[in-house]
């Protein structure tokens, strides 16, 4: 089991045998992050209008949508957020179009690494473009937050769509709840609205902070307008999202905006 996710378990343990674990094992095991890169799985077809909500002038727009997962390498283990899109079920494949220039391995291959590599997957939320290649990582466990795990198992009509359950039925899910240091460097934000379980993840490696929005904002202009998503279960919740997003500052990465198609970070 690789370490990241010891300590990560043990912060879920009793609170208050917590605190002395997880002094314990910061004292052993020292983790830091030391690489951060932007993945590349092809792109999904959207209408503009879902991706800004009541933006009239968006609709009828089609946007390549780029899926874009993020991997983090720590000195003991591999890392990555999302894990993009796969062929869809015949009763969504005529509805929903993607693209592969690029898919998830070849783009990982590239940093040296296959898909045994990975030893955690943290799904932002449960949509088919962000979930879709998750049964490939067969040695990684999961993490999502728990409302959206639960969520992902009955969705409403209106949502039921964006779920494809053959994506992530039965997988070897760590359950969340809020926002969660799951290892050195690596915290999930809780960022509901988008979908009921939505979160965030935050980076901090060699001094910076950078902040993978996930759909809470797929666009930058969603964060930097404090206009929210198209594709909306709670738009409430969702707002509320997007101003604790640009409350945490740090370099910020949208989930689908082809204005960012290129982050490298290694620590010296
Ligand atoms: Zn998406």
């Amino acid at each position: 089991m690789p370490v990241g996710f010891i300590l990560f378990c043990f912060r879920n343990a009793a609170a208050g045998e917590q605190q002395k674990l997880n002094t314990i094992l910061q004292m052993t095991f020292e983790m830091a992050v030391k690489e951060v890169h932007l993945l590349h799985d092809g792109y999904l077809e959207l209408d503009m209008g879902m991706l800004v909500y009541m933006k009239t002038q968006y609709y009828g727009i089609k946007y390549q949508a780029a899926l874009k997962p993020l991997l983090i390498i720590t000195d003991s283990e591999n890392m990555l957020v999302d894990t993009g899109i796969a062929p869809l079920p015949p009763s969504l494949a005529k509805f929903v179009k993607f693209t592969k220039d690029i898919d998830i391995v070849q783009s990982l291959s590239s940093y040296g690494l296959s898909t045994d590599d990975i030893s955690v997957v943290v799904n932002t939320h449960m949509h088919l473009d962000h979930c879709g290649n998750n049964r490939l990582f067969t040695r990684a466990n999961y993490v999502v937050q728990k409302a959206e795990l639960d969520y992902s198992k009955n969705p409403d009509r209106f949502m039921r769509g964006g779920y494809v359950r053959e994506f992530y039925e039965d997988l070897r899910f760590e359950t969340v709840d809020g926002r969660n240091e799951i290892t050195n460097g690596v915290t999930v934000m809780d960022t509901p609205g988008h979908t009921p379980g939505h979160q965030s993840v935050i980076v901090q490696a060699g001094g910076r902070k950078i902040v993978y929005t996930g759909d809470a904002a797929p666009l930058l202009e969603n964060l930097e307008r404090r206009d929210i998503t198209g594709i909306i279960y709670d738009p409430k919740k969702e707002l509320e999202s997007i101003d604790r997003l640009r409350a945490e500052g740090g370099e910020v990465i949208a989930s689908h905006d082809l204005l960012q198609m290129k982050f490298d970070l290694i620590v010296q």
